[in-house]
């Protein structure tokens, strides 16, 4: 007979060493189930390693964040079209922290706030993917802002000046040119040097289209990308439009470049984050806002900075944009805004009305670091400028109550009144420097003082297609120096002496 000597002790070491070797691999694609949707929201179940936002993915490829981790269930936010998700779909989570693309392939180009392409040019491209929410630069990453970021309006440049790094609020009610006046920022920055980021939270699709096919018409769309998460958006695209866009803007912020964000606007974003945290039954504080939207705000406006040299020196600015209710700026998201960012430009209803736009209150109208920013030549204007302005709407206050004034007095309001004038600009016409310069100073220089009002915008057009046409020079040496030197103001004078007998000989009187 056939016998083979079984060793037991010997099986067991086999059984125990293959044991001991036996790794047990958990991969992170757990699968759940959707207990419950709606509105944007989806209550799962059976993902208990979910890291907070991070991508869950439901049928038919919508993706999807986990907002509220609970010990049983976990609370997430839809990304896409929720009227496909059911009770009961099967949910995957990806192990992966939400990332939108990034990098120059997004460039001229509209997308949504997953940074998928809206414009129907054909898939982006790109080997960059960015965090959705990153953690904004330390202190120690950081210098402060020194050179200006130029809007090209001659009342921000000039009173409310803003530098690269500095967040910029917009404030003001429906209608006033609050689109406008970022879409003007956007216009003046030149291609190449500081790129744009216009993000679309809550605003109606002809909006939008109005900004891009305007940023089209001049040229510049290539040096943008274009967010959108409009109204007809649902909620979760619209809460997370504003942190995707900046992401796309730090690309070039941290490759030492200079970027310009827009975030249009703030208000429907609170009010779409409100909504996802009402459905995710946070509790709730002032106006139902949820108590931490504060910290949302300023999570998202602490990212704008002026990075140190060691830190390749590159800048995101940031203009926020927020709407009022019947001029209340003392509301509950305006008030925090304001408390966030570095200055705010005050859009009036009434000035709009009266014509007088930008509808900007130089009274309540703050930029707290732009100054420091400003170039010498705009500094030695703007010093003049506020001084002569605020003694203009003191005196112009006075002078509605009594008929008969002093000579000085009248000089003085008429002086005023073109000032005034001069601030008024058409929109999607920013100037350079040297034009913001040449104008506010022929003002500030009393070249005005016998031009008609009504007179002004045309004696303004004409001066600086005189300037441009025969005195180039002097435009190209305040771009140079970025200074108003003596002798460049002499030119000036000269050549606006030449410019008014032009007029004379036109029939203006000057
Ligand atoms: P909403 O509250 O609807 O977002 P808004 O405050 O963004 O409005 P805009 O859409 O920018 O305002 O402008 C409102 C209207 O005012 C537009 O028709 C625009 O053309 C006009 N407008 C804005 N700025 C100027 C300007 N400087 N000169 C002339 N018209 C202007
Ligand atoms: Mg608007």
């Amino acid at each position: 007979m056939f016998r083979i000597d079984i060793d037991p002790s010997a099986i067991a070491s086999v059984l125990e060493e293959n044991l001991r070797n036996h790794a047990v691999e958990l991969g992170v694609d757990e699968v759940g189930n959707v207990l419950e949707a709606g509105d944007g929201i989806a209550l799962v179940d059976g993902l208990p390693g979910v890291m907070a936002e991070e991508m869950i993915v439901f049928p038919n490829g919508i993706f999807g964040m986990a907002m509220n981790l609970e010990r049983k269930q976990v609370g997430t936010i839809i990304l896409g079209d929720y009227s496909r998700i059911e009770q009961g779909d099967r949910v995957r989570r990806t192990g992966k922290v939400l990332q939108v693309p990034v990098g120059e392939a997004l460039l001229g180009r509209v997308v949504n706030a997953l940074g998928q392409p809206l414009d129907g040019r054909g898939p982006i491209v790109t080997p960059d993917y960015r965090l959705v929410e990153t953690d904004a630069p330390g202190i120690t990453d950081r210098e402060p802002v020194h050179r200006s970021l130029l809007t090209g309006l001659k009342s921000i440049d000039a009173m409310t000046a803003i530098g690269r790094g500095q967040r910029e609020l917009i404030i003001g009610d429906r209608q006033t040119g609050k689109t406008t006046l970022a879409v003007d920022a956007i216009l003046n920055q030149k291609p190449g040097d500081v790129r744009c980021v216009y993000v679309a939270i809550g605003q109606k699709m002809s909006t939008v289209a109005s900004v891009v096919s305007t940023l089209e018409a001049r040229g510049v769309l290539q040096n943008c990308i274009i967010v959108v998460a409009r109204a007809s958006d649902s909620a979760p695209l619209q809460y997370i439009a504003p942190f995707a866009a900046c992401s796309m803007a730090e690309y070039f912020r941290d490759k030492g470049g200079n970027a310009l964000i827009v975030y249009d606007d703030l208000s429907k974003h609170a009010v779409a984050y409100r909504q996802i945290s009402l459905l995710l039954r946070r509790p709730s504080g002032r106006e139902a806002f949820p108590g931490d939207i504060f910290y949302l705000h300023s999570r998202l406006l602490e990212r704008a900075a002026k990075l140190a040299p060691a830190k390749g020196g590159g800048s995101l600015s940031a203009l926020p944009i927020v709407e009022t209710q019947q001029g209340d700026y003392s509301a509950y998201i305006p008030t925090n805004l304001i408390s966030i960012t570095d200055g705010q430009i005050y859009l009036e209803n009434e000035l709009f009305y009266q014509g007088f736009r930008p509808a900007i209150n130089v009274g309540l109208s703050v930029s707290r670091v732009g100054g420091k920013a400003q170039t010498a030549a705009m500094k030695k204007v703007a010093i003049k400028l506020r001084l002569e302005f605020a003694q203009y709407r003191e005196l112009a206050a006075f002078a509605r109550l009594s008929a008969d004034m002093e000579k000085t007095t009248q000089d003085q309001l008429n002086r005023g009144a073109r000032i005034a004038e001069v601030l008024k600009q058409p929109q999607n016409s920013p100037l350079s420097l040297p034009l913001e310069i040449a104008v506010l100073w022929a003002a500030l220089r009393g070249h005005l003082d016998g031009v008609p009002i009504p007179d002004i915008a045309r004696f303004e057009r004409e001066w600086i297609r005189y300037l441009e046409a025969s005195h180039p020079e002097i435009g190209a040496e305040i771009a140079r120096s970025e200074d108003l030197t003596a002798s460049t103001e002499t030119s000036l004078e000269t050549a606006i002496g030449q410019f008014k007998t032009l007029f004379l000989v036109t029939g203006i009187p000057v």
